[in-house]
């Protein structure tokens, strides 16, 4: 597994749980906007296997979970296998995703290897390529969706509110893509670090009753709607 970065505690990444952050290392989106281009791009030095069973076995009695991050860690040949390993020794397991892999998706979900999972939505299905600044296979994308919203593990969907990329029409189209969902998050943009397209930094974000309005359009057609990051 290449892990680029561990985060060795953190109270708002897993809900409701103490948990540490892994980050893989390597993505196959391009999000102009993604704060983590160092991962992303595989410069950050791997963390050694050893430090990671070390990490595990000494913090188990301070942490409930160990979130998956990115990166993209789905696409990581031995990914399976590596959450197996985690969950071995008693750990709650979450993920983070851009729902690019939905047969990783699903044998975690049918083996019961997954606690919780947030996955990306970068847009509604018709612009996706702008905000993930590749042309994703879009059937796969909605089979992540849909197995998400058919699991009965806790998941939220997850969209960064960019302005250039997401307005009214967009909040439409992914309440009813979505719809009967559990949970939505919209995530305020933050503008201040190096992103993947360099002339995101410093972008004006939308206001906070700019946010409260998507959400409003959005609860009509999904349960619990949230704003993060404001
Ligand atoms: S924001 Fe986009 S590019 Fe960055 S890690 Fe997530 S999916 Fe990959």
């Amino acid at each position: 597994m290449k892990i680029g970065g561990i985060q060795k505690t953190s109270l708002i990444d897993y809900p409701d749980r103490v948990c540490a952050v892994f980050f893989a290392s390597g993505c196959n989106f391009r999000c102009p906007y993604c704060y983590n281009p160092e991962i992303v791009f595989n410069k950050t030095k791997l963390i050694q296997e050893k430090y990671i069973k070390s990490f595990l076995k000494k913090r188990k009695n301070y942490l409930d979970a160990i979130l998956l991050s990115g990166g993209e860690i789905t696409i990581q040949p031995d990914f399976v296998d590596f959450v197996k390993k985690i969950k071995s020794y008693g750990y709650l397991i979450g993920i983070e995703t851009n729902g690019s892999n939905p047969d990783a998706i699903k044998e975690l979900i049918d083996n019961k290897l997954i606690d919780f999972i947030a996955m990306d939505i970068k847009s509604d299905l018709e612009t996706y390529e702008k905000a993930a600044g590749v042309k994703p296979d879009k059937e796969k994308i909605k089979k992540s969706v849909e197995l998400i919203k058919n699991s009965n593990i806790n998941y939220e969907f997850r969209t960064t509110i960019v302005p250039e990329l997401f307005d009214e029409e967009t909040a439409i189209k992914i309440g009813k893509w979505l719809k009967k969902s559990k949970r939505y998050v919209l995530q305020q943009f933050r503008n201040e670090k190096e992103m993947i397209d360099k002339s995101f930094k410093g972008k004006k974000p939308y206001s906070v009753d700019k946010l409260k309005k998507f959400k409003k359009i959005l609860e009509p057609y999904i349960e619990d709607v949230k704003i993060t990051g404001i």
